[in-house]
């Protein structure tokens, strides 16, 4: 598996700002053919037949990691959308799904703006440096305000956020987005948003995108020496640099902000693109376990699939086939019927299955590696609880990425 297109993300949202509905829709968007480039490259990937969505709506994350893909400018990525609970209370539960998280998606409601949940959430997002985009969902609602939703990420999160996109109509009439990279317009026609198409923005908008485009420059070239310093001769700034420099300022903690309806499908393919193109993968992060020996001594894990093997078991659910482990794995390999020993225990186990949870059904593997999500089944375990090739090889629990890093590159 290429590392570098894996991305593990959580979605985190208030009550009813449509978290299970944007994750429907990027479901529902990742099983099908409905891909950007294929509009822009004038293929016949742009209409979705309506029939075929309907029966798709229902569609929900039953799973605590769902394994989807998603094809952006031609290349794979592997995302694995990682149930994050939402409760309000600080729990050991909360915590321990976040840490499996590279990167997360902030859902706010474009009425209610940031609300109580998303407050103690992103505390805890911040404790574990996890990246993250903003995206203002209902845009479709009446009193659907995106500025509000910008200054309230600022204000109440103490958020680095900027507009990436700016909405083509409100309320009723919300037809789609500008991307402002591109300054291309994103129309998602038809009642449920199943057409796509993509052209010059509205003559009378131009002013705003220009402005508000001026605004994202500005807000990124904070992060980019080069970016600023073609910002005060008032050179041109190339599409590429932007990208650069904005997956640069995710890294470093900027929040962009997308915006949409999720209800509607429209703008969950413009977010799903900029997940790939912007948020961690498991290359980005050192992480470090602990030394079961002594406490004081932290021992990095590296991604190499050649590596000692490395996991910890963050989710445990009964089902009708019995126990299932949903693992991330932070360092090596592990293979269906091999044996690692349980580092509280100290008892060695034999996963005897594993499994790659999708939307509709688990596939069985044979191998798992390094920066990937899977279920184990055949072991008795805590959630919490880390596994390794021998006894006291390492400890993952409560400290283990406490000063998590980021690769900002
Ligand atoms: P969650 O609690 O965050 O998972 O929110 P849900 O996805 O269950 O959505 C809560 C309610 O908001 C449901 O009635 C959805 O149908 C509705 N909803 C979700 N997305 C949108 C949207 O884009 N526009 C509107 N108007 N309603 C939405």
């Amino acid at each position: 598996m290429n590392l570098e297109k894996v991305r593990n993300i959580g979605i985190s949202a208030h009550i009813d700002s449509g978290k299970t509905t944007l994750s429907e829709r990027i479901l529902f968007y990742a099983g099908r053919i409905h891909k950007i480039e294929d509009v822009r490259g004038g293929g016949d990937g742009a209409t979705m037949d309506h029939m075929e969505l309907e029966k798709e709506r229902g569609i929900t994350i039953t799973s605590a990691a769902t394994s989807l893909k998603w094809t952006h400018l031609g290349e794979e990525y592997n995302v694995n959308l990682i149930d994050t609970p939402g409760h309000v209370d600080f729990t050991v539960e909360v915590e321990r799904s976040l840490r499996v998280l590279d990167g997360a998606i902030l859902v706010l409601c474009s009425v209610g703006g940031v609300q109580s949940q998303s407050i103690t959430v992103d505390r805890q997002m911040k404790r574990y440096k996890i990246p993250r985009l903003a995206f203002i969902n209902k845009m479709d609602r009446t009193g659907a305000d995106p500025y509000r939703g910008l200054r309230e990420l600022k204000d109440k999160l103490q958020a680095d956020a900027f507009l990436m996109q700016l909405p083509i109509g409100r309320e009723d009439n919300f037809k789609g987005v500008i991307d402002l990279i591109e300054r291309k317009a994103y129309y998602f026609d038809g009642d449920n948003g199943e057409t796509l198409r993509i052209e010059e923005p509205p003559a009378e908008m131009a002013d705003e995108v220009e402005e508000t485009r001026l605004s994202m420059l500005e807000a990124l070239s904070m992060y980019s020496d080069e970016m600023m310093e073609k910002m005060l001769s008032e050179e041109e700034i190339s599409t590429d640099l932007i990208y650069k420099v904005a997956r640069k300022a995710v890294h470093a903690g900027a929040t962009p902000v997308y915006m949409g309806s999720a209800y509607k499908n429209k703008g969950v393919q413009p977010l799903l693109d900029a997940v790939a193109r912007y948020l961690t993968s498991p290359l980005d992060r050192e992480i470090y376990g602990i030394d079961p020996k002594d406490e004081t001594k932290k021992i990095p894990l590296s991604p190499d699939p050649n590596e000692p093997f490395v996991g910890m078991a963050f989710k445990i659910v009964d089902d009708e086939y019995g126990q299932l482990t949903y693992m991330r794995i932070y360092q090596g390999t592990c293979e269906k019927g091999g044996s690692y020993v349980n580092q509280r225990t100290g008892k060695k186990e034999r996963f005897s299955r594993l499994v790659r949870m999708h939307s509709n059904k688990r596939e069985e593997i044979e191998t798992a590696s390094a920066g990937d999500i899977i279920a184990v089944m055949g072991i008795d375990c805590a959630s919490g609880d880390a596994y390794g090739p021998e006894r006291n090889f390492c400890t993952l629990e409560s400290m283990f990425i406490a000063e998590p890093v980021i690769k900002v590159s």
